[in-house]
């Protein structure tokens, strides 16, 4: 596989009134399996339905009823951890993680706590051209959603939804492997990515798709090195946990005001208490939730009612052999194919749908003025007018053709954004248009000449002008390019007019 080279990143540092403080950061996300069924029902996952539509017996936790599993979920789970290089457990188990919750009929959430269906794994997260964070994954273990309390439709009441009780869920955690508020972000942004290429999880952050619980803590310059060549834990600071965390702006502010809260404790003379935070959005701040006192015995034990899952090495392998290229892949396979620059291939390959709009859009063709293209024009455009690739109004196909048209010489740049606004609008086949209104670029040198000729001819003044100071030869190209309708081709507009004024 192709990879491209990469440094590894500064960690971020933050200057305390006793010097500087760096941050260790760990997370463990929640990711909605991409299924329409749940992990062990047949009830479906539709998000937006009526409450309380999508609930099988199993899922209201009916007497006797007993859970079956879902083979896809597990092949989603399976396929992500492929995904993220990661070890595969043939034999994993799922345990009850025992708690009460209006919104856990259950009452308790079925879990992999002691073996997950997946080990571990890496993920690199790019921090900028040559630089990207390599981030271990530690494991991932599948997992039931509870339900939702609703406490802001009635004065009096509560109400419960079970919909979402029981949808599949794969809990990735990570080592501590990552330095600041911005590689975070970046780190979920990647682990999304991946999941969308994978087509595993839907990632859409707003619908609760992919949650985020944010462990951080603050130590000294050189101890995490210290931890780094030991893997011992107590190089590192106390940590607090920042739960259920759904946007990445709002996780890197949570762990900027952590950080911060916990160096003014730390030189205060004081100690952090291992404890679970919650960021509010309105005023900025962690606020504890529960400490490590007061945290749950969830008394985990193996669930009796699900024998442990075991699959075979030659169904994991099946799943290896449709895995699809990564995005990894893709962007080192766009800088060496296309000749772009890894920025490019970046911007290219955050989307796997952007990605495969390009490929169309260049098969065949001049790959750099491709990206450019897509890049520059339709991006642009398709931000202006908010919408996303899949509803483009232009086609690869007939990006495609006119980025031909242009490397053919038969338009222009300037004509080729006049057709692009117009295949925008109106549709349609971008030669044919180029061809029904005379949009084709003048190469036939006799007509330019003559263009030039008349405008010389018209002002002998500029003539004058221009032979004393040759910069002004620009204003006759313009005036070339007006008469022409922008259809001349202006290199050639500006050897014949540079030869006829004799510069
Ligand atoms: P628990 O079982 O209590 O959830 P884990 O050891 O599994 O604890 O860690 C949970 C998460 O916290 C992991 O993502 C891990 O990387 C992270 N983590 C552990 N220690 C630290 C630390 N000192 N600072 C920041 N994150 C940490
Ligand atoms: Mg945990």
């Amino acid at each position: 596989m192709l990879d491209l080279t990469f440094e590894t990143p500064k960690p971020k540092v933050i200057a305390g009134a006793t010097g500087d403080w760096e941050l260790v950061i760990g997370l463990e996300v929640h990711a909605q399996v991409a299924s329409n069924a749940k992990l062990f029902s047949g009830a479906s996952t539709t998000f937006g339905a009526e409450p309380n539509a999508n609930v099988a017996f199993v899922d209201a936790a009916m007497p006797g009823m007993l859970p079956v599993i879902n083979e896809f979920c597990v092949a989603q789970a399976v396929r992500t951890g492929l995904g993220l290089k990661a070890e595969i457990n043939l034999t994993s188990a799922f345990d009850r993680k025992n708690y009460f919750y209006p919104d856990l009929p259950q009452g308790y959430q079925i879990s992999q706590l002691y073996h997950p269906i997946v080990g571990e794994g890496e993920v690199l997260v790019d921090m900028g051209p040559g630089v990207a964070r390599r981030v271990r994954i530690e494991r991932i273990h599948l997992e039931q959603d509870a339900g939702k309390s609703i406490h802001d439709m009635d004065p009096h009441f509560s109400f419960v939804d079970l919909n979402r009780t029981g949808v599949a869920l794969m809990e990735i955690v990570s080592r501590p492997d990552i330095r600041g508020p911005e590689e975070a972000a970046a780190y979920v942004g990647k682990l999304r990515q991946i999941m969308r290429y994978l087509g595993t999880c839907d990632g859409n952050m707003q619908n609760g798709n992919l949650r985020a619980d944010v462990n951080v803590s603050v130590c000294r310059p050189g101890d995490y090195e210290k931890y780094e060549a030991t893997q011992d834990f107590s190089h590192l600071g106390t940590r607090c946990e920042i739960k259920n965390m759904n946007s990445m702006r709002f996780i890197q502010q949570a762990i900027e005001y952590e950080a911060k809260r916990q160096i003014a404790i730390l030189e205060d003379g004081g100690e952090i208490d291992q404890e679970t935070r919650l960021y509010d959005p309105d005023k900025g701040e962690t606020r504890s939730m529960r400490s490590k006192e007061e945290a749950h015995d969830y008394r985990y034990f193996p669930c009796p009612d699900l024998l442990p899952l075991e699959i075979e090495q030659g169904w994991v392998d099946d799943i290896a052999a449709t895995l699809p290229e990564l995005p990894d892949a893709k962007k080192a396979r766009f800088v060496s194919d296309y000749g772009m620059t890894e920025y490019d291939a970046g911007v290219l390959t955050a989307d796997v749908g952007n990605a495969a709009y390009f490929e169309e859009v260049a098969d065949g063709r001049d790959g750099k003025l491709a990206a450019n293209w897509v890049i520059n024009e339709l991006f642009g455009r398709l931000k202006k007018a908010d919408l996303e690739i899949e509803d483009s109004p232009v086609l690869a196909g007939q990006l495609g053709t006119i980025v031909e048209l242009i490397a053919k010489g038969d338009i222009s740049g300037k004509i080729a954004k006049d057709l692009f606004e117009i295949v925008w609008t109106e549709g349609g086949d971008p030669a044919d248009i180029v061809e029904a209104r005379g949009m084709k670029q003048v190469t036939d040198t006799g007509a330019i000449e003559a263009a030039v000729d008349q405008v010389i001819a018209d002002n002998p003044a500029q003539v004058e002008k221009a032979k004393a100071n040759p910069k002004l030869a620009g204003w006759f190209v313009g005036q070339v390019m007006k008469a022409t309708g922008g259809k001349a081709n202006p290199k050639a507009v500006n050897e014949i007019v540079s030869a006829k004024l004799g510069l």
